[in-house]
């Protein structure tokens, strides 16, 4: 477990779920992955697999209170009513009482990168400070934001986000956010830690993993703890699930510092 800033114990791998199709499919992955012991998912509203996620962590028979839930509101909704839709709406979806973990999904519409949303984000930090402080959500945080991006939303309501969920693998690891956001104690999030796949084909990472005994998954997983980051593997395989949980060695510094420079 890894602590947030405001002592929420959050599971160190979450299971990811963006691109599992709804249905079967997810619900069929979502229960696997619990019996093979993730006990944090990450679903989105955008997956549009909530429901199948939350009738698994219901079939899966384990204590709410034993699982870590995230959610994330749509990138496009940037206004206090639309948050305030959309968070009931993912409640109703998965079915839960109360979410661990809600996130804006991005600091502009995924149509529209780069569009600037300085108001939008602060109506809805301000919905979901307000569900955080009635006990509906344990924390609540961010994604792909930025420096600028944190410390708008910070600067109009004085509530600073317990994390940011980004992109976050070997080869890719936004040293500058990832700095400020250690100093601000904004908790890290690696979301795509295998580079959706791409990192697996690395050279590098494949000889490197030889030499631990691991699977280049296991070697890029390893590599966000590394960095006192939550990775989120996502995979529909149960095998792959258990690979992808079985990290349990050390990278050394030297080797660290080669995959620092990928
Ligand atoms: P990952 O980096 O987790 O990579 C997933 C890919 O790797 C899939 O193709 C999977 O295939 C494959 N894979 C998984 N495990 C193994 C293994 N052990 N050996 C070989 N191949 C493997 O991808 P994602 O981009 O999905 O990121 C993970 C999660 O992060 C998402 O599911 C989502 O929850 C979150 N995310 C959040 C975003 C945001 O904006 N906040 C954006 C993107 C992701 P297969 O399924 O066939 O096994």
């Amino acid at each position: 477990m890894y602590t947030l800033s405001n002592n929420i114990k959050i599971p160190k791998i979450g299971f990811g779920t963006w691109q599992i199709p709804p249905g079967e499919i997810a619900y069929k992955s979502v229960l696997d992955a619990i019996k093979v012991g993730y006990k944090h998912i990450d679903t989105a509203y955008a997956y549009e697999n909530e429901q199948s996620v939350g009738k698994a962590i219901k079939d899966s028979g384990v204590n709410r209170d034993e699982l870590f839930i995230t959610s994330k509101l749509p990138s496009h909704i940037k206004d206090y009513e639309g948050t305030v839709k959309h968070f009931n709406l993912t409640m109703e979806n998965l079915g839960l009482e109360y979410l661990d973990l809600y996130l804006i999904h991005a600091p502009w519409p995924w149509d529209e990168i780069g569009k600037d949303c300085s108001q939008g984000n602060v109506l809805a930090w301000k919905a979901m400070i307000e569900f955080f402080k009635a006990g509906k959500i344990r924390a609540i945080g961010v994604s792909n934001f930025n420096k600028e991006e944190i410390e708008n939303i910070v600067k109009h309501t004085n509530f600073v986000p317990h994390v940011n969920q980004i992109q976050f693998h070997i080869g890719h690891t936004q040293n500058e956010t990832v700095s400020y956001c250690n100093k601000h104690n904004i908790f890290i999030e690696a979301y795509s830690p295998l580079g959706t796949g791409r990192v697996l084909k690395n050279e590098t990472v494949i000889e490197m993993a030889k030499k631990y005994n691991v699977t280049p998954a296991q070697l890029s997983i390893r590599y966000c703890l590394e960095k006192n980051t939550a990775p989120l593997p996502k995979t529909t395989s149960k095998d792959r699930m258990i690979e992808n949980m079985n990290v349990d060695f050390k990278i050394n510094v030297e080797d660290i510092k080669i995959l620092d420079e990928l």
